[in-house]
């Protein structure tokens, strides 16, 4: 679905991500793990060109997308949930959505609020609130909601469980683990390792903006070394 190489992004002097290769494939989710600073949001800022790219290539459901813009990647089927979910807390939680299809016609945008509601019948009932009158939990599933908005084929999603309860971020696995079953690849920035168990296959780990271990989740957090270093202990 996604394969990226050689990925560096530098910041003035400063090289946030340097030479990193991954791939996410349909219908799985793939963890980006890490301390504080090793580069999973710069990551996936430069998958999407959201931050500038000193090099790398991107190649997007079989095309080569490297020299697309944000605005093109998305329509190609790339969307972001991005840190601290973003949402407009004034804003109603039915517009907040809507900015998910943004520059979609009116009717493209009904439908997928339709599907929207048809999958999360909570969200319709309180579609005219405030967003920032829910719980964390509750916003984080607006979040990732809009995200399906675009109707993407790969969804970016940092930190989804940041700041939520132990049964919040339950909740949001298993939504997760839901929209993975229906074919949706993901790429997954977490520092909770419960969930990241949980959903991810594959696993690529970060340090100083560099991959420095990668394979299936579950040798990842066998290897010592890495988990000491890097993961924590479940
Ligand atoms: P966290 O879990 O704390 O969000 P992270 O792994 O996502 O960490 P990044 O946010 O990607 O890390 O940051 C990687 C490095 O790049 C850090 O040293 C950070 O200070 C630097 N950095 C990130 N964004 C910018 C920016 N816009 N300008 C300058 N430096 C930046």
């Amino acid at each position: 679905m996604l394969t990226v190489t050689d990925l560096t992004v530098a910041f003035g002097n400063t090289v946030a991500v340097r030479d990193v290769a991954l791939t996410a494939a349909s219908g799985t989710v793939t963890g980006i793990l890490g301390a504080n600073g090793a580069g999973k949001t710069t990551t996936l800022l430069g998958i999407l060109g959201r931050v500038p790219r000193r090099s790398g290539t991107l190649t997007f459901d079989g095309r080569d997308v490297t020299g697309d813009d944000t605005g093109a990647l998305v329509r190609a089927g790339i969307a972001l949930c991005p840190e601290n979910r973003r949402l407009f807390p004034n804003m109603s939680i039915e517009d907040n959505l809507l900015l998910g299809a943004y520059g979609h016609g009116r009717k493209v945008r009904r439908e997928r609020l339709e599907r929207t509601y048809a999958r999360f019948g909570w969200i319709r009932d309180r579609a005219a609130e405030p967003a920032g009158r829910l719980s964390g939990g509750q916003q984080q599933g607006v979040a990732i909601a809009r995200a399906l908005m675009s109707d993407p084929k790969l969804v970016l999603l940092d930190e989804p469980s940041s700041g939520l309860s132990p049964v919040a971020v339950d909740e949001i696995g298993e939504l997760l683990a839901g929209i993975a079953a229906e074919g949706t690849a993901m790429l997954l920035v977490e520092q909770n390792v419960r969930l990241v168990r949980k959903l991810c296959s594959t696993a690529y780990v970060l340090a100083h903006g560099r991959v420095t271990a990668s394979g299936p989740v579950d040798e990842l957090f066998d290897d010592d070394s890495v988990s000491d270093a890097y993961l924590g202990k479940v």
